[in-house]
């Protein structure tokens, strides 16, 4: 695999590789993936452009994106396209096209990745907004309507602000709890996610032990004042 660009220096999703997935997200090491910074856009595009080779090196030629709207509604990818798709309106991802790579641009957010042994996959930008929209539902859901059930799914969230380093208004706590608080609170969207697959019927879910905020040294957070974007990545290998 001839892979020297944003893939050599990302956090691998080391699970998935046993059903033949590729899953990653990039680092900060990598450069920031951002569409709406005031980077020079030819820096912005080289990255994109070394990310699309590795995904070819891998084994897929399509890479499917979107303008993201911390919204739930997801899209679904077939086969017979090369290329970088900029969807819009669109924070989920399904396929069970090979050749078919899915991303989803994140600083924060959480990065979920659902894969299943009969190829289907899923890459959903789920921060607060999209997690009490229900991003994840909807994705479990759709996943099982190519084939993979939940409890037969592989779940992995990945590097996002952990439940110390996010601090969010009742307003939130309401929408993604239910419960009234009066108070700001720490909230841990992961842990609400993995509660949330685990409702949903997945039995095998993984969280990443990287936040954002802690590691900033190695991933773009927005709390911490970043604007760039790192990505989620998945696939499936040949
Ligand atoms: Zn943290």
């Amino acid at each position: 695999m001839g892979t020297d660009g944003p893939f050599a220096t990302a956090i691998a999703v080391e699970e998935f590789a046993a059903i033949g997935v590729v899953a990653f997200t990039t680092t900060r090491a990598a450069g920031s993936f951002g569409l709406g910074s005031t980077e020079p856009v030819a820096d912005v595009m080289h990255r994109w452009s070394a990310l699309m080779d590795d995904c070819r090196a891998l084994g897929a030629p399509a890479l499917a994106t979107a303008g993201q709207v911390h919204g739930a509604e997801l899209e679904e990818h077939k086969s017979g396209w090369r290329g970088w798709l900029r969807g819009k309106d669109r924070d989920g991802h399904i396929t069970n096209a090979a050749g078919v790579a899915l991303a989803v641009t994140v600083a924060d957010c959480t990065p979920v990745f659902l894969a299943h042994r009969n190829g289907a996959l899923g890459m959903l930008h789920a921060g607060w907004r999209g997690t009490a929209a229900g991003i994840l539902e909807h994705g479990i859901a759709a996943m099982a309507r190519l084939g993979a059930p939940a409890a037969e799914l592989l779940v992995h969230l990945g590097p996002s602000i952990c439940g110390s380093c996010y601090e969010v208004g009742p307003e939130v706590i309401e929408a993604i709890r239910g419960e009234r608080v009066t108070d700001k609170m720490l909230l841990d969207v992961r842990g609400n996610l993995a509660d949330r697959a685990e409702r949903a019927g997945a039995r095998n879910v993984t969280i990443s032990r990287w936040c954002t905020r802690c590691d900033r040294d190695r991933l773009f957070s927005h709390r911490g004042g970043d604007s760039g974007r790192q990505l989620g990545v998945l696939l499936r290998s040949p």
